[in-house]
């Protein structure tokens, strides 16, 4: 009798988490590679994903959810996906199905909360046969002729970044910074930019360096703006990795922040940390240090002719996004929108021209000056 009474109350105390999860939202991001569906949930839900033919469907079932969500528009949906559509299959289910224009694969999972958002349900599809993966192609090394900077927009999609008073996000300064960046660098001859992303999406931080890897990188810059408490901060700063750890409290709190952006913009968590982990076994470590510090103290120097600077010193810490790559890396900080004047100066074409004129003859300076010219 007593066991009886055991298992009901063990029962009892698993159901509630289970019961009664509302859809509050539905949000797409689209990239060139994949949409993103993002359901954003009250708590964490049981759910199934299984694909129909004929027409092609992906069909997703949450256990005991409701719906308090409009579903996007059939036009927002992007190239792949038709329709969203719900209903009730049995009592308790609550039902997605999606249909498709061609044959998608799907990833779908489960992303904690975060400091912008709380449990989301993310749904990735990209088509199975790939016309449109030719936005990033790998480079043939013998034909590679150009000196090639990634540059890497912060960011994105479900991840702002920092956040100003009058509505400034992060991710948006750090985009249009890069693509002026990467306009100038196409220009000149000898020279290319890459983006390790082209819009307002989330990338993760394993396919940024993956991104890198694959175009031969010469040299990597990742562009951030900061924020602080401390509404007086301003001015740039740049950062390479830290074998030993941060070079200040800023740069531990600025590390963290940053590493927390797969959590936020969403990614399969497990298999991330496991591929950058065995991407970081082979490095010579050392070099790349030494030639990121020079790199850095370039951009510091052409930085501080056009603005402030945050600090004249290249900064250290231990920042996810620079640790996998084996080439000269910086993550650099343009400035903080968390300050009045530099969050209106961030919103301006001729600040982003400015920013992106420096980043750009620091990089020539730098390649250069690596080539003994
Ligand atoms: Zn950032």
């Amino acid at each position: 009798m007593k066991r009886l009474i055991l298992g009901f109350v063990l029962f009892q105390l698993a159901s509630p988490v289970l019961a009664g999860v509302d859809i509050l939202s539905i949000r797409t991001w689209h990239s060139p590679l994949r949409t993103r569906l993002v359901f954003d949930l009250s708590g964490p839900v049981v759910y199934s994903v299984f694909t129909l033919t004929g027409p092609q469907r992906i069909v997703i079932d949450l256990k005991d959810a409701a719906s308090k969500a409009v579903p996007p528009a059939d036009q927002t949906l992007g190239p792949w996906l038709l329709a969203l559509r719900s209903g009730n299959p049995s009592n308790g289910v609550l039902r997605y199905v999606l249909d498709l224009t061609v044959e998608l694969e799907h990833d779908v999972f489960l992303v904690p909360p975060s400091t912008v958002y709380g449990h989301r349900l993310v749904v990735d599809v990209e088509p199975v046969d790939k016309p449109v993966r030719t936005s990033i192609k790998p480079v043939d090394s013998a034909k590679k002729k150009n000196y090639v900077v990634v540059i890497d927009p912060g960011h994105g999609g479900d991840d702002p970044g920092a956040l100003g008073r009058r509505g400034t996000r992060e991710k948006n300064v750090v985009l249009a910074i890069s693509e002026r960046l990467k306009w100038m660098l196409d220009l000149e001859p000898g020279l290319a930019g890459q983006l390790t992303r082209k819009g307002d999406y989330y990338v993760s931080l394993r396919n940024r360096i993956k991104i890198a890897t694959e175009q031969q990188a010469d040299v990597f810059i990742s562009v951030h703006a900061d924020s602080a408490r401390r509404r007086s901060a301003h001015g740039a700063s740049a950062y390479v990795l830290s074998s030993t750890g941060a070079s200040s409290e800023i740069g531990r709190e600025l590390a963290k922040r940053e590493n927390a952006s797969d959590l936020i913009g969403g990614v399969r968590l497990g298999r991330q940390e496991h591929s950058v982990r065995e991407m970081m076994l082979d490095m010579s470590v050392d070099w790349k240090i030494k030639e990121s510090r020079a790199f850095a103290g370039v951009l510091l120097h052409e930085l501080g002719k056009v603005g402030f600077l945050h600090t004249k010193q290249v900064q250290e810490a231990g920042f996810v996004v620079l640790k996998a790559i084996d080439i000269p890396a910086v993550l650099l900080e343009v400035g903080f929108i968390s300050n009045e004047k530099e969050e209106l100066a961030l919103n301006t074409a001729l600040h982003h021209e400015r920013i992106a004129g420096s980043i750009f003859r620091a990089i020539v300076g730098y390649c250069m000056r690596e080539h003994g010219q």
